[in-house]
């Protein structure tokens, strides 16, 4: 059992960002909505509680993109700012050993019955944002302007804001001049990074069919073997990255999986591959899809085989960070969480669907990283693991904590 003990805040005091901060509230949200996990797109129990709690803070909210919540606080003249959490599980059977892990299941698209999970710590993002949401709604004197609280469906299949823009999200709400997010990761509880610029790869994940013709495995000469055919595809995908891409600009093209056939003797009619390309400028990553594409209907065309079929299977947008709104978040989480406690980060290969809220409507955004683990503890387990289990504390804290800060960075003052 490694249940981490919450500690109460100490920086509650009256004038700090924590003011008026209710933990056992903070802490009870946390707790129910670790236990209840939901898979993307399907989180409706969880858009029932974030509503609620919306109601019980008399935040008016909407509905938007399926099981996506949208709270408004309208609070005077000033600038209009947008605060995204995401909201959903993974199907994972979760393995922290802590007494309110996970037990509950869920079903995937094609009927899979799956355990879910918080694996990725979007938990912990909702908590946060419903606690910000408090402490401002509580403080209105405090601060001018527009607050949208934006809890955000299907983060981890990027149908998410996809869905929420397309339902109207910017007509609905107030456009904002900022979007601003947060993620946990595995670093220490208490501190946070950001980078400047990008913040997070994009990432595409294409499946390819290759067709050929089915014939006795004695028999190649009657066959368009597509086995031999795939190997050659993907040992050329290899050059993309090695032989045609600017190797100062990063990427990655990686085959997850590779399906074919049934039996020792039997040349199949075709294999299936998926690919994952994750990429940080939007040429290469042009570069990167349009040679995929070559490669796999070349390779295809000199075997004599059918054109194969190339599907997208999910697109992530960029996660940019506007470099001087960035600059303001930077100095203002310093100003609040300390110097030592607040780093520039590299960007990371991981991949966001929040981006798609701002560069939807052409205004930039700001995307941060929390830390989640005691790394006095040892390694921390990574995000999607089965072992994900971030501290409550200060972990909890440090996420509302920054979100507040993030937030009044913009709409701090009183017209
Ligand atoms: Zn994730
Ligand atoms: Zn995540």
């Amino acid at each position: 059992m490694t249940t981490p003990t919450p500690t109460t805040p100490n920086e509650t005091g009256p004038g700090s960002v924590l003011a008026g901060l209710d933990a056992e509230h903070m802490h009870g949200i946390y707790l129910h909505l670790h236990a209840h996990p939901e898979l993307s797109m399907q989180e409706h129990a969880t858009a029932d509680y974030v509503a609620a709690e919306l109601d019980g803070l008399g935040i008016e909210n909407f509905r938007c993109g399926g099981t996506g919540v949208v709270g408004i606080i309208r609070n005077g003249e000033g600038p209009v700012v947008a605060f995204r959490a995401d909201t959903d599980g993974l199907p994972i059977a979760e393995d922290t050993g802590l007494d309110y892990a996970s037990t509950v299941t869920g079903t995937l698209e094609d009927g899979t019955a799956v355990p879910v999970m918080h694996g990725c710590g979007h938990d912990t993002h909702v908590t946060s944002l419903l606690t910000a949401a408090r402490l401002l709604a509580d403080r209105t004197d405090a601060w001018s302007g527009t607050l949208v609280l934006v809890f955000q469906p299907g983060e981890e299949t990027a149908a998410g804001a996809r869905a929420m823009v397309d339902d109207g999200l910017w007509d609905r709400a107030p456009r904002p001049e900022v979007v601003l997010g947060q993620h946990v990761m595995p670093g220490q509880a208490g501190t946070v990074n950001l980078s400047h610029g990008t913040a997070m790869a994009m990432a595409d994940a294409l499946r390819v069919t290759v067709y050929g013709k089915q014939s006795h495995g004695s028999q190649p000469q009657a066959s368009i073997d597509p086995i031999v055919l795939g190997a050659h595809m993907i040992a050329r995908l290899q050059t993309i990255v090695s032989r045609e891409i600017d190797p100062r600009s990063p990427a990655v093209v990686t085959s997850g999986t590779f399906h074919a056939g049934l039996k020792e003797n039997i040349i199949p009619d075709r294999a299936e591959f998926t690919l994952n390309i994750r990429t940080f400028e939007q040429e290469v990553r042009s570069q990167a899809l349009a040679a995929v594409r070559r490669i796999v209907i070349g390779e295809a065309a000199v075997s004599g085989a059918p054109e194969p079929l190339i599907e997208e299977i999910y697109t992530f947008p960029r996660c940019h960070n506007d470099p001087a709104e960035a600059e303001r978040i930077e100095s203002a989480l310093r100003a609040e969480l300390g110097e030592e406690n607040v780093a520039v980060s590299e960007p990371v290969m991981g991949s966001e669907d929040f981006g798609h809220l701002a560069d939807s409507i052409g205004v930039p955004s700001v995307f941060w990283m929390f830390g989640g683990f005691d790394l006095g503890e040892g390694e921390p387990p990574v995000n999607h693991s089965p072992f994900f289990g971030p501290a409550m504390e200060p972990t909890l804290t440090t996420g509302t904590r920054a979100a507040v800060t993030g937030i009044l960075a913009y709409l701090g003052t009183k017209p």
